[in-house]
């Protein structure tokens, strides 16, 4: 299996592309720390799935603390680290508040900062590693009313060359993945009511919206040794709908 021998922690696993990641993991043999705010389908999924959940607000120092300990004590060193969890705010930038702002940098941005520094000890321990940190399309071009959001990702996109440099001495390797409209409860739950997003298909070379699935696997190549010589680089998911930039 691809990730046997794997100990995987994944922020924000409970749904979306987080949960497809966990399935896809698990179904390859890793042993998967399911972690999110949204405890009951955390822990349902976890049970479906023979993995573990705990309860993990990126954005707490003192959590993830916990959650690497939790992780350590149950399986062992952990070997992949997947910064997944996210939130989506929109509005004008005039319009943004500063606590508007600072609740998306401080779950997407510096959730994912502690996330990478919490887990390099035990990462060096076990003799290397593979973080993925899920950015988006917005980490590599602006986008109007997504103010925050958008630096967050691009923030992201940079603490991952940062940290790909840095940790490569210890067998660390980081990388980003930028999906573009991806099928998930997110945009909904950002606009307060459900939303069909698949007409934004249409626009896209491959004239569909994404899949938590398309994500999932190529978070899963990057968590496997088969991608084993790629640190620091940039890993679009989008259908193509980049591919003009
Ligand atoms: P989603 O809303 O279904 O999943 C996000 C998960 O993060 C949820 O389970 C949520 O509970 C969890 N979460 C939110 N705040 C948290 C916190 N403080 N601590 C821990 N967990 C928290 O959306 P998704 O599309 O699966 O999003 C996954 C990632 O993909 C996010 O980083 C998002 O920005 C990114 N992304 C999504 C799209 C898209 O179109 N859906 C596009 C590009 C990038």
């Amino acid at each position: 299996m691809r990730l046997d021998g794997k100990i995987a922690l994944i922020t924000g696993a409970a749904r979306g592309q987080g949960a497809a990641a966990a399935r896809r993991f698990a179904a390859e043999g890793a042993k998967v720390m399911l972690t999110d705010v949204l405890d009951d389908q955390g822990k349902e999924l976890a049970a479906e799935l023979g993995a573990e959940y705990c309860h993990l607000d990126v954005s707490d120092e003192d959590g993830w603390a916990e959650a690497v300990a939790v992780t350590i004590s149950t399986f062992g060193d952990i070997t992949v680290l997947v910064n997944n969890a996210g939130i989506l705010h929109f509005s004008a930038l005039a319009e943004t508040t500063l606590a508007d702002y600072q609740r998306v940098i401080g779950i997407n941005q510096v959730g994912t900062f502690l996330g990478m520094r919490a887990v390099v000890e035990s990462m060096t321990r076990a003799g290397g590693g593979s973080i993925v940190n899920v950015s988006s399309v917005e980490g590599l071009g602006g986008m109007p009313y997504l103010v925050a959001y958008t630096a967050s990702k691009f923030a992201i996109r940079g603490m991952t060359k940062v940290a790909a440099m840095e940790l490569g001495q210890h067998g660390i390797r980081v990388n980003s993945v930028h999906p573009g409209a991806i099928n998930t409860p997110m945009v909904g739950e950002a606009l307060g009511r459900p939303i069909d997003i698949s007409p934004i298909g249409k626009k896209v070379a491959l004239r569909r919206v994404g899949q938590p699935d398309d994500v999932a696997n190529v978070v899963l190549f990057l968590a496997s040794d088969e991608s084993a010589y790629c640190s620091g680089a940039e890993f679009v998911v989008d259908g193509g709908a980049t591919a003009t930039h």
